[in-house]
C-alpha cells in the first residue's frame, strides 16, 4: 500500500502543531513547528482566511491520520468499524487507533516514534502472547503481552532499552529487563493524549 514518504515535519506544519513524528528531534530546538510556525508551501505565510466548519472537520481527520500514520482508506475502515461498535463512535475510533500494535510499541517506549515502531514490527522483532506478529495494524487486547523476540534482544536498539527508564500510559506496563510490555486494560478516552477532537471527525463522516 502506498505510504506518505515526504517530509514528516511538513505534516506538522500543515496542522499547525507538533505531531511528534520524528522522535528525539521533536523535543529539540530543531523542531520545524517551533522554527517556522506557518503552513508549508508558497502561500504558507500569506494571511489566513477564516476556516469553514468543513475545513475544521477535515483538518481534524487529517491530523488523526498523520498522528497514527494511517492512510485514508484504512482510516475510513476504522471509522466504519467504530460506528458499528457500542458506545461513542469517536471514542471507539481513538481506542482502535491507540491499540494498534505499532502505537503500543511506541507507547511502551521501545521506539522513538510511531514510524520507527512500525518498522520494528514489520521487521519481525516482536511477539504477541508468544506468537510472531509483524502486522503494524494488529489490534491488541487487554491482557496481551508484547515481547521482543529472543533473536532480537541482542541488537543494540534493544540493549539500550534495558538501561532506560520508561514512562508509559496507565493502561500499559513495561518490564525493560524482560523487554516486554503488557496491555493492562483497554485505554479510556481520558488516558489517550492524542490532540484530536474526535467529534469533528464523526461530524465529517456523518455528512
Ligand atoms: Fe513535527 Fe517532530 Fe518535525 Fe517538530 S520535529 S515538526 S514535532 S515531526
Amino acid at each position: 500500500m502506498a505510504r506518505y514518504t515526504g517530509p514528516s515535519c511538513r505534516q506538522c506544519r500543515r496542522e499547525g502543531q507538533k505531531l511528534f513524528l520524528k522522535g528525539e528531534r521533536c523535543y529539540s530546538v530543531k523542531c520545524a513547528v517551533d522554527k517556522r510556525a506557518y503552513a508549508p508551501g508558497q502561500h504558507g505565510q500569506s494571511r489566513r482566511t477564516k476556516i469553514t466548519e468543513y475545513g475544521l472537520q477535515l483538518r481534524e481527520k487529517q491530523k488523526a491520520k498523520r498522528f497514527y500514520g494511517v492512510l485514508e482508506a484504512q482510516f475510513h475502515n476504522y471509522f466504519e468499524k467504530a460506528a458499528k461498535k457500542k458506545g461513542l463512535t469517536g471514542e471507539n475510533l481513538l481506542v482502535m487507533l491507540e491499540t494498534r500494535l505499532d502505537n503500543v510499541v511506541f507507547r511502551m517506549g521501545f521506539a522513538s516514534s510511531r514510524k520507527e515502531a512500525r518498522q520494528l514490527v514489520t521487521h519481525n522483532h516482536f511477539t504477541v502472547n508468544g506468537k510472531k506478529q509483524n502486522i503494524p495494524s494488529f489490534e491488541v487486547s487487554a491482557g496481551d503481552v508484547i515481547k521482543v523476540k529472543d533473536k532480537s534482544v541482542s541488537t543494540q536498539k534493544f540493549k539500550e532499552i534495558r538501561d532506560m527508564s520508561i514512562s508509559t500510559p496507565s493502561w500499559i506496563s513495561v518490564d525493560t529487563d524482560k523487554l516486554e510490555g503488557k496491555v493492562l486494560a483497554m485505554p479510556l478516552r481520558e488516558e489517550i493524549d492524542t490532540p484530536v477532537a474526535e467529534h469533528l471527525i464523526v461530524e465529517l463522516y456523518s455528512k
